[in-house]
């Protein structure tokens, strides 16, 4: 069985968002157009809550950039972005996301970031995505979202490692930095990820 796996793409992420990223809203319609193609459709959402460790806003003095060691682990610090229940944590309403079966939600607990749709950057918690997917048969995975460099590059490299067959659909993908967006998908192609 195969299943799409949609990560992040919600509207902080896209254009006019608390993190843009640049050009961002170019992979909605490819995501659009395969989104059909699956029968199972899973989505990760950032989902902070309001103090998060990763919001500079938490941090006196730091700013969105800095990096903070939190637990022995780097911390880079962001603007406040994908609030629970907030706007700018929708799905954008162009994305037709009423074929989503089931979201994935992330980064819960204040004291630590989750970039991985799997589990948190400590690796202590997963958050359901593995069992979800076994328990449906998913053996083959393909992946799309936001962004590259940080989300959907742990998020594929955490699904190499629960044994999925793993595939990353390239114009359904966006970076915040081309040269960190590169480094990463050479970094997913060198541990089995298969570009398309
Ligand atoms: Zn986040």
């Amino acid at each position: 069985m195969k299943a799409l796996v949609i990560v992040d793409v919600q509207n902080d992420f896209l254009i006019n968002g608390s993190l843009e990223v640049p050009n961002s809203n170019d992979v909605i319609e490819p995501i659009n157009q395969i989104i059909k193609n699956y029968t199972l459709v899973v989505a990760t959402k950032d989902w902070h809550p309001l103090n998060h460790v990763s919001f500079s806003s938490n941090h006196p003095g730091k700013e969105v950039g800095d990096v903070i060691k939190v637990d022995n682990l780097d911390q880079m610090l962001w603007p406040d972005h994908c609030i629970q229940e907030s706007k700018g944590s929708d799905f954008p309403i162009t994305l037709n996301f009423k074929t989503i079966k089931k979201i994935i939600y992330k980064g819960t607990n204040p004291q630590i970031d989750s970039y991985s749709g799997f589990y948190d950057n400590g690796k202590i918690r997963s958050t359901g995505l593995s069992d979800y997917l076994k328990t449906n048969n998913v053996t083959h995975i393909d992946y799309v979202g936001l962004v590259t460099e940080y989300c959907v590059k742990f998020t594929v490299l955490d699904s190499i490692e629960e044994g999925f067959k793993t595939r990353v659909i390239l114009n359904g993908i966006k970076g915040i930095d081309l040269k960190e967006s590169s480094k990463a998908l050479n970094e997913m192609k060198s541990k089995g990820v298969d570009l398309l």
